[in-house]
């Protein structure tokens, strides 16, 4: 069946806090009583549908429930074992680092604690690798941006190779990619990877054409790259010559309304050009899915074979940022599995 094949995967776009589960957000929920929240706020149910700016409130709830270095690590241990539990066997969590003065939270410790949730759950045996990302909200502007590249630059050194790669994410109606290139330039030439939110909506046309040309190491939707919606053979050149993978999030596009229904969703034209598409959860709480539940829907809705979903969930391993070695040995999983479910 189906499912079986989910037992492996790699998952390459999750937000921490957007992946938050119903069970997790009962305990925060719990722990603070006067802030009123109900999950009713913190996740957007099957059959419920949001606008991007609505989605974008979301997260701003969830950030009032998860503002301490307790909250950090607790949250990212869950959603690590969650993923776990759904059979992804390799996962780029990423997250955008915040201060909260309330709790004495800095950047520093956001992501120090990130990254002891990694480390405990390596030591307890989760099997599972992860890898961090550190998100730039592009809401709050160029020099903070280029702040959290240094700090990025700091951890990498320092991380034992846990934190590979930045991302460029939040409200796409705020700010232009222009400004952010300075920060994104100096975080291609010290080696991280970059995985850049492009064209989520329609009116970041010339912004993806300059940010394609950084070039970045995988793309985030995309939902408005090629021409049949708006975009244009320009932007979809660049992304095919220079074979840059695109993450695809079929339910968080269609319950956020960028897509008008699954069958609608761009994973079809570049699925088939050819293009490396990697399925992806984006933030799994808040949309109410999971990763097994994204590769059934994408076979489903576009009539996938057995063998293509197969195909599908290995050339994700290609797509990841992880070292070679542990590529590898993610191949040999994949590989050792293979015939048992072909
Ligand atoms: P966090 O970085 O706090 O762990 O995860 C939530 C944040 O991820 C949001 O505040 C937002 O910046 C970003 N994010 C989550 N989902 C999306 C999405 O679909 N599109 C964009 N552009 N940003 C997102």
């Amino acid at each position: 069946t189906l499912s079986f094949y989910s037992k492996l995967v790699s998952e390459l776009h999750a937000h921490l806090n957007g992946s938050v589960s119903f069970e997790t957000m009962e305990k925060l929920i719990a722990r603070k009583p006067h802030l009123n929240i109900k999950h009713s706020m913190t996740a957007i149910r099957n059959g419920q549908h949001r606008t991007l700016d609505e989605c974008f409130q979301v997260f701003k709830v969830i950030h009032q429930l998860v503002d301490s270095e307790e909250d950090i690590l607790m949250v990212a241990k869950a959603v690590i074992q969650e993923f776990a539990a759904d059979g992804v066997k390799y996962l780029e969590l990423r997250s955008t680092p915040r201060e909260e003065t309330k709790t004495g939270l800095s950047k520093r410790r956001y992501i120090e604690s990130a990254i002891e949730a990694i480390r405990q759950c390596k030591q307890e045996d989760v099997d599972i690798e992860v890898r961090f990302l550190v998100a730039i909200d592009r809401r709050n502007g160029p020099e903070v941006a280029m702040e959290t590249v240094k700090l990025a630059e700091d951890f990498m050194l320092s991380s034992d190779g846990l934190i590979v790669g930045l991302d460029l994410s939040g409200d796409p109606t705020v700010g232009h990619g222009k400004d952010l290139l300075p920060a994104l330039q100096r975080a291609k030439n010290c080696g991280l990877k970059l995985a850049l939110h492009l064209s989520e909506i329609p009116s970041q046309k010339e912004e993806s054409e300059l940010l394609l040309d950084l070039p970045p190491d995988r793309i985030g939707h995309g939902t408005f790259l090629h021409p049949e919606v708006g975009g244009s053979d320009s932007l979809v050149d660049k992304v095919c010559k220079q074979n840059i993978p695109i993450e695809l999030c079929l339910t968080s596009n269609v319950k956020g309304q960028t897509v008008p229904s699954y069958d609608k969703h761009h994973f079809q034209y570049w699925y088939e050009r050819g293009h490396p598409c990697v399925l992806c959860t984006d933030d799994k709480g808040v949309f109410c899915t999971d990763l097994s539940q994204e590769y059934q829907l994408a076979a489903s809705t576009f009539g996938l074979s057995q063998e293509a979903v197969w195909h599908l969930s290995q050339q994700a391993i290609q797509c990841s940022f992880a070292p070679e070695a542990v590529k590898q040995q993610l191949e040999q999983k994949w590989a050792e599995l293979r015939p048992r479910v072909l």
